[in-house]
């Protein structure tokens, strides 16, 4: 047996057990040493008869006096019971369902059972406790490993395959890592590691296996990602030059020395003759575009073509307008390439692209679709991209052809920890400065109770000239399919727009969008509501990132506490982008403690990083990340918030090695080479 044998090989396990195991994810011996145990049951303790404590699970250990006897009591109930005695007195045992148990249990044979010992005067007794021979030390006697389960699949088979697994491959399992490493960074071995996790003898040695997976995992994760990127930067790249000043020449305003500072360090990669692989990460209302815009000019500049990519069509339509009225007077041809662009445009378009007669070109996934050709694409943008993650980023890296210079933009205010992770194959300029004259937008949590001054409030607003947005929760656009509640949202907001529109305001100009219109329509209102057309724009969260409309200056969010803190910064930073003074105003009516507390810290807050510590700790990391997935890898043991301190080490040990072996070339480094692409399955470019 090895770890490639498969489950229905063993005995006691035929087809129909093994179907099952395969739900979670088990087929070979293998697949059972890495499914670890989610918690443990520490049965080490035995006792006495007399000495059990009452009332709580306990091992005792007692010999089997008599036979046991089997009672039939009616259909569907059978009893087996049965005396076993020790030196201080009588347990008795009974049993439902399970009358072969009546000659399973010997006379004159000592057995340990675990069972909660239930007492009536000085009689003891166990109803339905699990039990071994003496001397086994399977199930008692020991920390029982408790794993994930299906249905039909008890805890007691799960851990004896375990044992199998763990005896009979545990010890051929390849170490990865230097024993240097290992006394550095204190880790054990790791056959020790893979007997531990799954059977160990004291929470120490749980402690000790714990900390080697979850460092061994993360080294991985991160070898991989340094991988990545060592891959990249080793590629030469195109060059682009020209003067910073000439195009902030063409800008509005003076960029703030966080937003020169982002733009030097592209000019610097772009001189390099490098690829550049860079994250600009500033704040909601940093003003990363401009960055973009400087990306695009540089390239186009340079006689190269720019794709930019942004998460919704809103925003590649936004984005398409500013750049075009930023970089058309310097000569920069700006396109727009979405889903709904169709038939004569698209064709138009595409043949404009394949030409070369467009240097800028703004839009959805779209960009990157069959049949969309580049006559040369020397740089890649992602704003706000969750979705273009590791594997896209090392899908464009080996590209046919030279390998464009990929620049992402993010406000996603993830802990910092966690971005060096994410991004960690990325170089990161911050842009932690805001533009100046902003003022922290002020932020109020209120009842259903206050909803009329409100009203009020919008419309004081509107008379000073600015404009409101009001959005309502809705499921997330990117996921159709799961839109349970999506319909009742949908009328919510035409409805509520309707009511506001019509009762509420009805002397003032009121518009609305969500996900399911019309690309048209969305478009238009959009439109509208940023030429000042519209005064109260009534929403789902489709406008969540990226939309800029700098006279906006009041944010109500309804049912607020169904958002996460995150996505209400996110909304919050659609305000606040101008010069006028701005509010956010949160309404709920929710009485959940944990709830208001988040509302609580939206008010105390406007920055962004505080705010996703708080998510993260109020929510945890499942939740965190939620639908927004981040790209990496599962991982098994390993927790991006918990385990903050080995991240860094194992980050630190990654690096290290890496530096001296930058493609693990070396025979000592095949093992781990083929764990990271084990990891990164769908990442198969890492290597290339
Ligand atoms: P984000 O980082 O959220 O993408 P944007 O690029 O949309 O931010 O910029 C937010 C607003 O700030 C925009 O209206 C933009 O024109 C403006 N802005 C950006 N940089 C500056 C600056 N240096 N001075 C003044 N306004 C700026
Ligand atoms: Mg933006």
């Amino acid at each position: 047996m090895d770890r490639y044998t498969p489950l229905d090989r063993l005995p006691g396990i035929g087809q129909v057990r093994a179907k099952k195991l395969e739900k979670l994810g088990l087929a070979t011996l293998g697949d059972v040493l890495g499914h670890y145990p989610q918690r443990y049951e520490d049965r080490r303790e035995r006792y006495t008869v007399a000495q059990a404590p009452v009332g709580t699970p306990c091992c005792v250990c007692a010999m089997i006096a008599q036979p046991p006897t089997a009672t039939h009591i009616r259909k569907g109930l059978d009893l087996v019971k049965a005396r076993a005695v020790d030196d201080t007195g009588v347990l008795e045992l009974t049993f439902f369902n399970q009358s072969y148990l009546k000659t399973a249990l010997e006379p004159g044979q000592s057995y340990v059972f675990f069972g909660k010992v239930d007492a009536m005067g000085r009689r003891r007794s166990m109803t339905n406790p699990v039990f071994e021979r003496e001397g086994v030390g399977h199930i008692t006697g020991c920390i029982l490993p408790i794993y994930p389960l299906t249905t039909g699949i008890t805890n007691n088979l799960l851990s004896g395959i375990a044992r199998k697994a763990v005896e009979s491959c545990a010890q051929d399992v390849q170490e990865i890592l230097p024993a240097a490493m290992r006394g550095e960074h204190h880790l054990c071995q790791v056959e020790f590691a893979l007997r531990s996790i799954h059977f160990p003898a004291d929470w120490e040695s749980l402690e000790l296996a714990r900390r080697r997976l979850i460092f061994e995992e993360l080294f991985v994760l991160t070898c991989g990602m340094a991988l990545l990127k060592g891959r990249r930067t080793g590629e030469r790249g195109r060059v682009f030059s020209a003067a910073l000043e000439e195009f902030t020449a063409l800008l509005p305003f003076t960029p703030t020395s966080a937003q020169r500072r982002a733009m030097e360090d592209m000019a610097a990669d772009f001189a390099a003759g490098r690829v550049m692989n860079r994250l600009v990460q500033g704040d909601v209302g940093s003003g990363k575009t401009v960055v973009a815009a400087f990306g695009g000019w540089m390239a186009a500049k340079s006689g190269c073509q720019c794709a930019m990519m942004a998460p919704t069509e809103l925003l590649a339509e936004q984005h398409a307008r500013t750049l075009s009225e930023l970089l058309a007077p310097a000569g920069v041809r700006v396109g727009l390439l979405t889903g709904s662009v169709k038939s004569a445009a698209r064709k138009h378009l595409l043949s404009a692209l394949a030409g070369g007669e467009i240097d800028l070109v703004v839009g959805t996934h779209a960009l990157f679709s069959q049949g969309v050709e580049y006559a040369d694409l020397g740089l890649v943008i992602a704003d706000e991209q969750h979705r273009f993650g590791v594997a896209q980023r090392a899908a464009l890296a080996a590209k046919s052809g030279r390998a464009p210079h990929v620049l992402v933009m993010s406000a996603t205010p993830i802990p910092r920890t966690l971005a060096l992770i994410i991004y960690g194959d990325l170089d990161v300029s911050v842009i932690d400065e805001l533009p100046p004259g902003r003022s922290p937008v002020d932020t109020f949590v209120i009842g259903e109770d206050k909803r009329q001054r409100m009203y009020g409030f919008v419309r004081k607003q509107v008379r000073e000239g600015r404009q409101v947005y009001i959005v309502c929760p809705s499921v997330e656009e990117s996921e159709p399919g799961e839109h349970e509640d999506g319909c009742a949202d949908l009328k919510a907001v035409t409805t509520y727009a309707g009511e506001l529109a019509e009762q509420v305001f009805p002397d003032l100009r009121v518009g609305f969008v969500h996900g399911k219109m019309k690309a048209g329509d969305k478009s238009a209102a959009m439109t509208a509501f940023a030429r000042g057309e519209l005064d109260v724009l009534v929403s789902t969260t489709v406008i969540e990132v990226g939309v800029d409309v700098p006279n906006a200056s009041l944010m109500v969010v309804e049912n607020a506490e169904r958002f996460g803190l995150s996505q209400l910064h996110q909304l919050r930073g659609r305000v606040g982008r101008g010069k006028h003074k701005s509010y956010c105003v949160l309404v709920s009516a929710t009485k959940g403690e944990t709830a208001k507390e988040r509302l609580r810290t939206m008010c105390a807050t406007n920055d962004g990083f505080r705010i996703a510590e708080e998510d993260l700790r109020l929510r945890g990391p499942g939740d965190f990340f939620g639908k927004r997935q981040h790209g990496l890898p599962q991982l098994k043991v390993a927790d991006f918030a918990a385990d903050v301190e080995l991240l860094k080490q194992a980050k630190g040990a990654a690096e290290k090695l890496i530096g001296e072996d930058p493609r693990l070339e070396q025979p000592a480094h095949a093992p781990l080479k083929r764990r990271i692409m084990e990891m990164f399955e769908e990442t198969p470019e890492i290597f290339n």
